[in-house]
């Protein structure tokens, strides 16, 4: 989208830029324009991403990785970052994949509100509408993953929503002890395979359960802690060696 407003601004790329140009911001200043309801939702997008483009544009970057960088650097320090941006050595698509999940999640809830046509419903239960709260948190599928990924750590089962449990994880998974890294570990696994599984029966009419995806998770979780030397004198460290399957 910053790509976009680079080309609006220089007036070149495509006949829906010339469109903008001719039609939207006519003779005005493209940073002085406000949103307006009448407009559409993907111009007003474009135009709340001004403060973000600026400094990007203005400072000559125009490659895509590059402004990927930039922004990323900037997202890099919101408080859930430790969380969120433990390293997964997973390609780097799913870092994207991220961004879209945690930043803005094209929830069936949100693309009704912009008038997408969809039934708004979870696909996990087919019985409320999804939003992020509910995917990643209220859902019953979601729920009895998260138990299970709670179980293999013997940590107890609270139900916490999605806001009191980002906090919850930012606050107690901060060291370097392996529960906390069996955590962010999990953690990060469980919101992808959620995202990917519900896209998966969406797009893709395949469907996963709950032990399947929790498979994945634990071997994940293994695969990266692989070779690690772990102190396992540490009961909680043996006992997490063992749940988790981690040699
Ligand atoms: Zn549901």
């Amino acid at each position: 989208m910053i790509q976009l407003i680079r080309n609006i601004l220089a007036g070149e790329g495509s006949l829906w830029v010339a469109w903008i140009n001719h039609y939207v911001i006519k003779n005005k200043d493209f940073y002085d324009l406000s949103e307006s309801p009448t407009n559409s939702w993907g111009i007003n997008k474009l135009l709340k991403l001004r403060t973000d483009a600026r400094p990007i544009l203005d400072a000559g970057i125009s490659k895509t990785k590059k402004i990927w960088e930039e922004i990323r650097e900037k997202h890099n320090k919101v408080p859930w970052h430790k969380v969120v941006w433990f390293p997964l050595h997973i390609p780097k698509a799913s870092v994207i994949t991220w961004m879209a999940i945690l930043d803005r999640l094209p929830t069936r809830a949100r693309l009704s509100r912009m008038g997408i046509p969809t039934d708004g419903l979870c696909v996990f239960c087919n019985e409320e509408i999804e939003t992020r709260d509910h995917l990643f948190a209220d859902c019953n599928f979601a729920k009895t993953l998260w138990n299970s990924i709670l179980q293999l750590t013997q940590l107890q089962k609270t139900h916490m929503s999605w806001e009191v449990r980002l906090d919850w994880s930012c606050r107690k998974w901060k060291g370097k002890s392996l529960i906390s890294t069996v955590m962010k570990l999990a953690w990060n696994t469980y919101i992808y395979l959620i995202w990917e599984e519900r896209n998966r029966r969406i797009f893709q009419n395949r469907t996963r359960d709950v032990d399947q995806l929790l498979k994945i998770i634990k071997e994940f979780v293994r695969i990266q802690l692989f070779g690690r030397n772990i102190n396992r004198l540490d009961d909680v460290n043996a006992s997490l060696c063992n749940y988790w399957g981690i040699d």
